[in-house]
């Protein structure tokens, strides 16, 4: 079932009616979701991704925008009737139900043609257990499971009903980072096999790119950025996209182009074609680095942390915005600790230019 979202905004009115001002949650978001994929939603806290999550389940109205399920829209159609399951970061369970009661109450509210017999409950309750692989506890109370066995349990809730469209708000917050990281595998696996088109609200940019067919990045209600996580991640449209998403973070320092070249203080790192002279933000993914004894970009020797298969050097640079420049290099280099000067050279496609005032992406052509 594909999702569309149509100029998709909701505004808060103020708490305080005198002095505060109105909220825009979200601001016009217009966005295809595609039959069967899963979708991360994805920005910082307050950017309004669970709102957004909210209007698509129904729990929230908009305050104007429409939304369509396939071809109908289910803009003013109640959350009981639109076919979505939803799970939340705290699993919400019935805590004096057993598993499997939990699994079987929303069957049991079923109406009219599309009421079950107890038989029939009992099977589609056992199918969504063994797909989430909680079959064997369903006899035990939610106190009696881990933290990531309720969560199986609210995963099985909401599939249950055999729902069009699967809505989930950070549902692994709550999670510890190992089962985290399982349960993250579990949901995509899950996913792919009942093929449920999925949008998964997170804060956490690694959870985002590493389970979803698309990301879309939100900052304070406005959509930034839509696409693979991949390409997102290579090609960002602004430089909140590029602080948002990689682990280390990119380094970001301030820089200028002169006659066609980028310069970081008085070392000219790369050529470009077609910018203008100005001065610009310059974005250095952490992997674009090459150590090289000659190379145009001069940085202060800070510490080097081995992380096993790479090292990361950490140095300083006069120009740098961010608190320091991490740098990850094969661990086959040896980075002489001894040396006050560590000399990069830099790879081009990892390297992007921002307007200094809007901070939007400069495009140029890399070769
Ligand atoms: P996120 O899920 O990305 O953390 P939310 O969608 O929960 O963000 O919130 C987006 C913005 O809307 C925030 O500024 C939040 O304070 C505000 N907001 C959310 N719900 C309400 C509400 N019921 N009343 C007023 N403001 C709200
Ligand atoms: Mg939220």
């Amino acid at each position: 079932m594909k999702v569309v979202l149509q100029n998709l905004t909701k505004i808060f009115p103020s708490r305080d009616k005198k002095a505060g001002k109105e909220v825009v949650a979200v601001n016009d978001f217009t966005f295809e979701i595609p039959d069967g994929k899963l979708i991360g939603l994805l920005g910082p806290s307050g950017c309004g991704k669970s709102t957004t999550l909210y209007m698509i389940s129904g729990l929230q109205k908009p305050t104007s925008g429409k939304i369509f399920f396939g071809d109908d829209d289910v803009t003013e159609l109640s959350t009981e009737n639109r076919g979505i399951g939803l799970v939340f970061q705290n699993y919400a369970l019935y805590p004096h139900m057993t598993v499997k009661q939990n699994i079987l109450f929303p069957l049991q509210n079923l109406k009219g043609a599309d009421k079950l017999t107890k038989d029939q409950m009992l099977e589609r309750a056992y199918e969504v257990a063994k797909l989430v692989q909680i079959d064997e506890l369903m006899e035990r109370k939610p106190s009696e499971l881990s933290g990531g066995q309720q969560q199986r349990v609210a995963i099985a809730r909401a599939l249950v009903k055999m729902p069009r469209v699967l809505l989930l708000d950070e549902p692994l917050s709550n999670l510890d980072a190992r089962l985290r990281l399982q349960t993250r595998e579990e949901i995509r696996r899950i996913q792919k096999e009942t093929n449920i088109t999925t949008v998964f609200v997170t804060h956490d940019q690694e959870e985002a790119m590493s389970i979803s067919d698309m990301i879309v990045v939100m900052k304070l209600g406005v959509v930034q950025q839509i696409g693979k996580p991949q390409e997102v991640y290579d090609d960002p449209t602004n430089l909140f996209v590029a602080k948002f998403l990689g682990t280390p973070p990119i380094n970001v320092l301030s820089g200028r182009v002169e006659n066609g070249r980028v310069y970081i203080g008085k070392d000219a790192i790369m050529d470009v074609k077609g910018v203008e002279n100005q001065e610009v933000i310059i974005g250095i993914r952490p992997e674009g680095f090459e150590l090289n004894e000659n190379g145009a970009l001069r940085c202060e020797m800070n510490n080097v942390e081995v992380m096993g298969r790479d090292v990361s050097i950490v140095s300083t640079n006069p120009a740098s915005i961010s608190p320091c420049i991490r740098s990850i290099i094969n661990a086959d280099n040896k980075v002489d600790l001894a040396n006050k000067t560590v000399r990069y050279n830099v790879k081009p496609h990892k390297v992007f230019l921002f307007n200094k005032e809007t901070e939007e992406r400069i495009r140029y052509e890399v070769k």
